[in-house]
């Protein structure tokens, strides 16, 4: 019988609560001889991520399967609710996006080194010494407009010796091996995997030629010889993939959604998947030296307009493969401020998830498979019996072991966006 003083709540319509997912990037770890082996989060005091895991409910998540060590990239699409091996189709298309070159349907994709060949067309130097910006950005528009057999070319610099590659136009096939042969002393072809192929290893292999001709003799590799630096000679494609047919996040999902991030690929990723791209201060970098509270204040501004926002925060990850436990450990600390300043600014109702996008071991130097922690936090939720925000503590809650794209329907169910399954 329920009390007569007690409201009686007509749920016609439940109201819509927003979505936050706060991605530490590589944050979980395994037991470090450095720490006494602890984990960096096991290790440090997190008193507001332990704040949601106890007034929220707590769990591990293999953000792809158990035991696959996740790349940032097939790792976020999880996390934005796609199947990643259904979407996932090779690194290039998300390469590009990361550096500003997102393509559509039909395109095929590739991540390439500017890189250095002798006269007789054999590697000398898969880096072209490092050479970076502005040298590449220079020898780049020396690319820019070509067609090859009705193929559109695009191509732009990335960070240091990379770039990105797009072919545009009717045939194309992914399914071709490297140009780049990745060692040194041998030459630059692609091949087609099957017959349809061909026809796109030959278009590669011909912009590969005719990169090395309009840079061989470029004022800036003329500067390089006189300086006795390797010429960036050459541009190498590798990791061809098509753009995935995706379905945009807000259509699948039937919300406004925007990505707060500092890396180039995290920022591609989400334009792939249709996400608006929030533009950010020079203070927020997406390196160790990022202005955590600014970020977070920039996706408290940007909730009040979406109804969900994707946050990304790479350094822990850094100091993962760096090796560095006293530094990811003070980055956890700054986290933890964070994550203080997100449950003192949160005004809106909303449904707040922390977590990471792979484990980034200090031991491993590399992305694990190991499950990674989450906490969800709503102010509606029945809480759990785990209480500290680490690898071990979160084992502890309800949600128990879920895959990364699970997370968006608990976190849309809980947002009451859900869609029933059924009559
Ligand atoms: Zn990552
Ligand atoms: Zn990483």
């Amino acid at each position: 019988m329920v009390d007569e003083k007690i409201e009686v709540i007509h749920m016609s319509a439940a109201k819509k609560k927003k979505i936050l997912i706060v991605v530490m990037d590589g944050l979980g770890d395994r037991s470090c001889t450095a720490l006494n082996g602890s984990t960096p989060l096991q290790y440090t005091s997190t008193p507001n991520l332990d704040w949601f895991t106890e007034n929220g409910c707590a769990g591990i998540m293999d953000v792809i399967a158990p035991g696959v060590g996740p790349g940032s990239d097939t790792a976020h699409l999880a996390l934005l609710g796609y199947d990643p091996y259904k979407v996932y189709k090779g690194r290039g298309p998300f390469e590009a996006a990361g550096i500003g070159l997102v393509g559509k349907k039909g395109d095929v994709a590739f991540r390439c080194n500017f890189s250095t060949v002798n006269e007789n067309y054999e590697i000398t130097d898969r880096r072209a010494g490092r050479v970076k910006a502005p040298e590449t950005t220079e020898l780049i528009k020396a690319l820019s407009g070509i067609v090859i057999d009705g193929i559109e070319i695009l191509v732009k610099e990335g960070t240091e010796h990379r770039a990105a590659l797009i072919l545009r136009g009717k045939g194309l096939d992914p399914n071709v091996t490297d140009a780049d042969p990745h060692d040194l002393g041998k030459v630059a072809i692609s091949k087609g995997r099957t017959k349809e192929a061909e026809f796109t290893a030959s278009v590669v292999n011909r912009f590969v030629k005719l990169s090395y001709e309009m840079m061989k003799d470029h004022p800036v590799n003329a500067e390089r010889r006189k300086k006795g630096l390797p010429e960036a000679n050459i541009l190498l494609p590798r990791g061809a993939g098509s753009f995935p047919d995706i379905i945009p996040f807000h259509e699948k999902n039937n919300m406004t959604a925007a990505c707060v991030a500092g890396v180039g690929m995290i920022k591609g990723i989400s334009e792939i998947c249709g996400l608006d791209i929030i533009d950010l201060p020079k203070e927020c970098t997406g390196g160790l030296d990022t202005d955590m509270i600014k970020k977070a204040e920039i996706a408290l501004k940007t909730i009040e307009k979406y109804d969900f926002v994707l946050m990304n925060i790479k350094a822990p990850d850094i100091s993962g493969h760096d090796g560095r436990p006293d530094e990811k450990c003070s980055v956890i600390r700054r986290l933890d401020e964070m994550a203080g300043y997100l449950k003192k600014n949160m005004s809106v109702d909303m449904v707040i998830a922390f977590t990471a996008d792979h484990c980034t071991p200090i031991e491993v130097g590399d992305h694990s498979g190991d499950p990674v922690p989450l906490t969800i936090f709503t102010k509606t939720m029945i809480k759990d019996k785990a209480t500290k925000f680490s690898e071990s503590g979160c084992a502890e809650g309800k949600i128990g072991r879920i895959r990364g794209k699970d997370l968006l329907p608990m976190c849309m169910d809980l947002a009451n966006r859900s869609e029933k399954f059924g009559a």
